[in-house]
């Protein structure tokens, strides 16, 4: 239904969580763009706090991107859809979670099918580009309707949230091929890596080995799926041999052991983004052939599989953690950031 009153207060600021730098995170007041004929505008209601929020936070910047203004974090949202454009095809009212990724659609990766390399793909809270694009942590979000993918009945918003690192997860193990029967490693127990061990033990593998420097993600892990976790003490360590590895910490340490333990033939997925240039074992990756493969976000279709496998019951309820409201961003942000206490914290709206 479309509301008069909606749509006045729809041009009014926004409450959001705005990084200025290293360190200084602000709940602030924030302009609301116009909404376009394609557009929905979402009443935001859950918001989950990735590992690339809290680098934005602690350093300003992820990877090569630094932040050169002001930026609305956030790109894992979910909400209640408050209006639609005339040409949008989507209800107010209609509970959505949002794919934070667009891409172009013309490029020749887009063209190629392989939409997550997209030249000019705009991901939402992201400074890749400048002007950066603005994130989904805010009280109402307006985006294009064809990033709004409507949650099923009876799943909550949440859980459908974790969609989009799901996704991350559902298109690694697209990356590594079969997994059934297979021997399977993941090295680093965070979000990305937990949820690489519950959909690979969904996709029939036959063990599932997690490894991590500490001791409280690894029990989690047990509880998503893990046959075996191994606590890692720092620098490289020996593992059993597997058919698959899935480096899903971004520790250089933790790549080479990764690769080491791959059998000959065998697999390794990296996910997990190392700062600048890694050394690699690269003797043991040429001598036994194992086949090294890059992954990388995710595309629309797996995004959609990640919520139909939440709302088929897929339990990532270990990996929530806490559970903020907007004024208490600060305090959130600090808790995302101690691993040893928290998988996933999100943030919650309205
Ligand atoms: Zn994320
Ligand atoms: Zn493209």
């Amino acid at each position: 239904m479309w509301m008069e009153g909606s749509l006045r207060s729809s041009r009014e600021p926004v409450q959001a969580v705005v990084a200025h730098g290293a360190h200084d995170l602000r709940v602030e007041e924030v302009p609301s763009p116009e909404l376009g004929p394609l557009d929905a505008e979402v009443g935001v209601v859950v918001g989950g706090i990735c590992g690339s929020d809290l680098h934005y936070y602690h350093e300003g910047g992820v990877g090569d991107f630094m932040i050169r203004q002001p930026l609305v974090l956030g790109h894992e949202i979910a909400g209640t859809v408050l209006r639609v454009g005339e040409g949008a095809e989507l209800t107010s009212g209609e509970r959505v979670v949002i794919d934070p990724s667009s891409s172009c659609g013309l490029c020749p990766m887009c063209r190629r099918g392989r939409p997550n390399l997209c030249s000019a793909v705009q991901f939402l809270g992201s400074a890749a580009h400048f002007p950066h694009v603005q994130g989904g942590f805010r009280q109402r979000l307006i985006t294009s309707a064809s990033n709004c993918v409507p949650v099923p009945d009876g799943l909550p918003l949440e859980t459908a949230v974790m969609s989009e690192p799901l996704a991350v997860a559902v298109h690694a193990v697209v990356r590594a091929g079969t997994l059934i029967g297979r021997r399977v490693l993941v090295t680093g127990a965070g979000p990305i890596g937990l949820l690489i061990a519950l959909v690979a033990s969904r996709a029939g593998a036959s063990a599932v080995i997690v490894t991590d420097i500490e001791s409280e993600p690894l029990e989690r892990a047990a509880r998503v799926g893990a046959t075996q976790t191994v606590h890692v003490t720092s620098g490289t360590q020996e593992l059993d041999q597997v058919d698959a590895a899935f480096e899903a910490s971004g520790a250089p340490p933790a790549l080479a052991s990764a690769l080491r333990a791959v059998r000959p033939g065998g697999q390794l997925v990296v996910v997990g983004l190392p700062p600048g240039l890694v050394p690699i074992p690269a003797g043991a990756m040429i001598t036994r052939e194992v086949d090294v493969t890059g992954s990388f976000r995710f595309d629309n279709d797996e995004f959609r599989a990640a919520l139909t496998m939440l709302a088929n019951g897929l339990d990532v309820s270990p990996l929530l953690t806490g559970r903020f409201p907007l004024k208490d961003a600060v305090k959130a942000f600090d808790a995302a950031s101690d691993r040893s206490k928290t998988t996933k914290v999100q943030l919650t709206f309205n």
